[in-house]
């Protein structure tokens, strides 16, 4: 579903990405570790066509996000085409980015409205449903600076999950809370990859969380996958050094 290939990016003279090659098949559940600075969200924000790499391809449903094919030949991707790939990836970020200026039911039926051409009445049973996924079904008329940070994050997987995306991108979504609102946002996000077939890509330092819903997990340093497997084998038993000084560390 998704596959990176030779992908490189940089800023300035640091090379954040080196060559990068992964994939993930559709409906599994990715985890991204490794130290600060070693480039996890960099790869999340070139999914989302945030940023565009230096050098290689992105392709997202055998499409390329960077590149489409035009009387044969390769060329750089259009505003249309990234939009149209684009459809298919939601994102949930650190901060929540909830628009402040609408209620919550609002906030989750604008794209689905104004993307995907759904009218107000499907759109706002899809985000009743979604609200009641993940426990804010009384919340609906709230505005977000109504709602603890727990639960802004529970309406933005919400609105994420509105647009009906393959893949569920999911940047550090835990790392902005007070601790004691953190397990209400995770078991949300586990529930989530239990019951449904999206397909998730996860930075998360919560390492119990990326044990129980990870399928594989990458452990990334200075921009290269230096260890992978199943979450069984980092945790329990990695090979690499550079890994067991990373767990011994956030463990
Ligand atoms: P963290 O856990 O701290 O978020 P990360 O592994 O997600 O770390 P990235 O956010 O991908 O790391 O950043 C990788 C490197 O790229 C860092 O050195 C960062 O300073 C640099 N970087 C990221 N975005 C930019 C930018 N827009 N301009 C310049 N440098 C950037």
């Amino acid at each position: 579903l998704i596959r990176f290939d030779k992908v490189t990016k940089r800023f300035g003279s640091n090379t954040v990405l080196d060559n990068l090659d992964f994939s993930v098949n559709s409906g599994k559940h990715v985890t991204l570790i490794g130290p600060s600075g070693s480039g996890k969200t960099t790869i999340l924000r070139l999914l989302m066509t945030l940023m565009k790499p230096d050098g290689g391809t992105i392709k997202v449903n055998g499409e390329y996000l960077t590149h489409e094919v035009k009387d044969g030949k390769l060329v750089p991707a259009g505003e249309k085409h990234i939009r149209e790939i684009r459809k298919n990836i939601g994102m949930v970020f650190q901060q929540f980015n909830l628009f402040p200026n609408m209620k919550v039911l609002r906030n989750i039926t604008e794209a689905p409205i104004s993307v995907l051409g759904l009218s107000k009445d499907e759109a706002e049973e899809r985000a009743r449903e979604l609200l009641d996924m993940v426990g804010l079904g009384d919340r609906a008329d709230a505005y977000p600076t109504q709602l603890s940070g727990g639960q802004q994050q529970r309406v933005a997987i919400a609105r994420a999950l509105a647009m009906r995306p393959q893949v569920l991108l999911l940047d550090e979504v835990t790392s902005a809370l007070d601790p004691e609102l953190v397990a209400g946002v995770l078991d949300v996000l586990r529930d989530i990859a239990r019951s449904t077939d999206i397909t998730m890509l996860c930075v998360t330092h919560e390492m119990n969380f990326a044990r129980d819903i990870s399928d594989q997990v990458l452990m990334f340093d200075s921009g290269r996958i230096i260890e992978s497997g199943s979450p069984d084998k980092i945790f329990s038993e990695p090979e690499h050094d550079r890994t067991r000084e990373f767990l011994n560390a956030v463990l």
